[in-house]
């Protein structure tokens, strides 16, 4: 049977435009559709924004510092208007990049929404039909809104890229990745931000000595972060949206952002009809090497709702191009992935938590928590976080967590050695580079406790 294409590609996201590349650079025929733009959640309306306005907000304490390092400088007002314009100029730039890519690789693009029609057929919104050996999807996911009175009022982590003006004042619903890092976006812009999250502690499932200290200063730098509150329903109240809280607290606030967590995108899809299943939150179920329940059909990034990060839905996009495309079966290896969540400070983590450690075996735990050199001669009060956990029976690191600015670039070189399966002995044996914050993952001598 000949088909019109080798692979077809549904999505136009950072999994989907690397697999189509890399195969279509192995000499297969490959055709992508989009319906938005290309790039997807990180480029577009995720990671790379995020970062830069996370860049854009850390300007505001540097002045300070500056000055108790003895520069005369004064600090001016930040103008959303233009860091905005130069926002997206460069997700425009990057966007461009993104399509290049596929055009430059012989990759044919279809600008428009496609479903799967059956186990070799895409349909595109146009009426037209397209047939490919196998097809692979990747649309990505979306933020979902809580069910609630009035919460068409409020926006998610989509909007913010393009608001008309900076809130006065914002409320952040939400204690995950998103809802902690634009809450230290906003703060530090300027914003009055306010945040609730319904448990008991930000960021569930990370080590918790580390995420208690990341809500320690997130407060500490003027977050006013409430655990243990959600909200019961909103209303327009003139210019302000009016918002009741279970804590009974009724305020009143410029803005409220949802960031309650993400849902594929697998919706009239034409994926159960096909016969690919789908799992509790709509997520499409996979084996080892993305493979679907249908032979032709694989899926990878956040549609899998597997690990749903950037680096992950690559890895996912490669290992699926080497077993479908070049005859070398490769399961994605999901073990040990580093990652950082840029809160201010960062937090970068790979490995066990502590709580989880211990629950499995014997571990030794090395932590210290300190003022690093920089922030605490500039008077900040601001203390970091280096943490090893250690297997007391083979000596390996389990997890290493850091919580410091800069975290981010630390966790990755980290994360090598820990992938590796380094033993405490052997971070022991690296000479410290003098002086820095990270030194402390080296010279931690004696253990803090024992579970
Ligand atoms: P998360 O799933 O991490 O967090 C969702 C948060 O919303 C949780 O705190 C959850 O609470 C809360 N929540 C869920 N439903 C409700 C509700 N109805 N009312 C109130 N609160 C609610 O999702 P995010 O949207 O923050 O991020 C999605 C994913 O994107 C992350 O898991 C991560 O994989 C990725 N990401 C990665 C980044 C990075 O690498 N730096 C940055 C941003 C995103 P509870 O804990 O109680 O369930």
């Amino acid at each position: 049977m000949s088909f019109d294409y080798d692979l077809f590609v549904i999505g136009g996201g950072s999994g989907g435009v690397r697999a189509a590349r890399v195969a279509a650079a192995g000499g297969a025929k490959v055709a992508l559709a989009e319906e938005d733009r290309y790039g997807g959640t990180c480029v577009i309306r995720g990671c790379v924004p995020k970062k830069l306005m996370v860049f854009a907000s850390e300007y505001s304490g540097m002045v300070e510092d500056a000055q108790a390092y003895g520069w005369d400088i004064q600090a001016g007002e930040f103008n959303w208007d233009s860091f905005k314009g130069k926002l997206h100029a460069e997700l425009d730039r990057l966007e461009g990049i993104y399509r290049n890519i596929l055009k430059n690789n012989g990759v044919e693009t279809f600008d428009l929404r496609a479903k799967v029609a059956d186990a070799h057929t895409v349909e595109l919104a146009d009426g037209t039909k397209k047939t490919a050996k196998h097809i692979l999807l990747a649309m990505g996911g979306r933020p979902v809104w809580p069910d609630m009175p009035g919460s068409e009022l409020g926006i998610s982590s989509n909007e913010i890229f393009h608001l008309d003006k900076l809130p006065e004042d914002i409320l952040i619903i939400g204690g995950g990745y998103i809802a902690c890092e634009f809450a230290g976006i906003m703060n530090g812009l300027g914003v009055k931000t306010t945040q609730y999250y319904r448990g008991a502690q930000i960021l569930r499932g990370f080590d918790e000595e580390a995420r208690g200290l990341v809500a320690e200063e997130m407060r500490q730098r003027g977050v006013d972060l409430h655990c243990g509150t959600n909200i019961l329903e909103m209303r327009k109240e003139g210019e302000k949206i009016w918002v009741k809280a279970t804590n009974g607290e009724e305020r009143l606030f410029d803005q409220v952002m949802f960031a309650t967590g993400r849902t594929p995108n697998t919706e009239n899809m034409g994926l159960e009809e096909v016969g690919v299943s789908l799992g509790r939150k709509g997520q499409i179920e996979v084996d080892e090497y993305s493979q679907t329940g249908v032979p032709s059909i694989y899926a990878i990034g956040d549609v899998t709702d597997r690990v749903n990060l950037t680096p992950v839905a690559i890895r996912e996009g490669m290992a699926f191009v080497e077993t479908v495309f070049k005859g070398n079966p490769t399961p994605v290896d999901h073990e040990l992935i580093p990652t950082a969540i840029f809160t201010q400070p960062e937090m970068g983590t790979i490995g066990m938590s502590e709580e989880d450690a211990r629950d499995q075996e014997p571990i030794e735990v090395y932590a210290t928590s300190f003022k690093p050199m920089q922030q605490a001669f500039a008077g900040r009060a601001e203390r970091v976080l280096m943490k090893l956990i250690v297997s007391q029976a083979t000596r390996k690191v389990l997890g290493c967590h850091i919580v410091a600015p800069g975290a981010g670039e630390m966790i990755q070189l980290a994360g090598i050695a820990v992938k590796m399966g380094a033993t405490k002995e052997d971070f022991d044996r690296t000479v410290a580079v003098h002086p820095t914050m990270s030194e402390e993952l080296v010279t931690m001598k004696e253990p803090v406790r024992t579970a």
